[in-house]
């Protein structure tokens, strides 16, 4: 359950009606100055939906914010019982499309000497660089395309507004590949050890 579902969606649609009417206005002052065009036009779309974004970021931390769950999980995976540590700690997760901002009660285990948000495991809220798993994906993908991690940032930067830093991208990427590897090393042991369960249509059943 989602708590003040409606109080989230009614303000950010206010919002969204602000960002649309000063959009329009802005198109206003352009006419009236005989300057607008498609490209000037194109440039003041380019505001709207940066600001149309940051709403939507912020209407999923405020879903995620306020997840109620019948039944909180205290349990550690060391299975120690874990405490509440903390009331209301903000983690900005970096996503495909800009921050997220989520806050949270901390609960934290005294054995392991680590402590985790209330729900974040149910959430996938987890991983130390705080980054979602499609941004992940984007910034491994630039940097397998392009000669450098310095190049994918800028690309990042230049197409999605996004910035990260090229080490940021250099250790998310190879924390990926050192996971390929490891998922291609066991296949490829299954694979010698049992053909027909890597590969069953390359086995000739005779
Ligand atoms: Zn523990």
């Amino acid at each position: 359950m989602i708590k003040n579902i409606d109080t989230i969606v009614s303000k950010n649609i206010g919002e969204m009606e602000w960002v649309l009417k000063e959009f329009a206005k802005e198109a206003v002052k352009l006419d009236d100055k005989g300057e607008l065009t498609i490209t000037t036009l194109e440039k003041l779309a380019g505001k709207t939906i940066k600001s149309l974004i940051q709403i939507v970021l912020l209407m999923m931390g405020g879903f995620l914010s306020n997840v109620v769950r019948s039944e909180v999980n205290r349990i550690c995976s060391c299975g120690k019982k874990m405490g509440i540590s903390k009331r209301d700690v903000t983690t900005r997760i970096l996503s495909m499309f800009g921050y997220v901002p989520v806050t949270r009660d901390m609960l934290f285990c005294r054995r392991c000497r680590k402590g985790q948000g209330v729900f974040d495991k149910e959430l996938e809220i987890y991983g130390e660089h705080r980054i979602t798993k499609g941004m992940t994906e984007i910034m491994t993908y630039m940097s397998q395309l392009v000669p450098s991690f310095e190049r994918a940032t800028e690309a990042i930067k230049k197409l999605l507004n996004i910035e990260v830093s090229p080490t940021q991208a250099q250790i998310i990427s190879e924390e990926v590949g050192k996971r390929v590897f490891e998922k291609r090393k066991t296949k490829a042991e299954l694979a010698y050890e049992r053909p027909e369960d890597a590969a069953p249509q390359e086995v000739v059943k005779i």
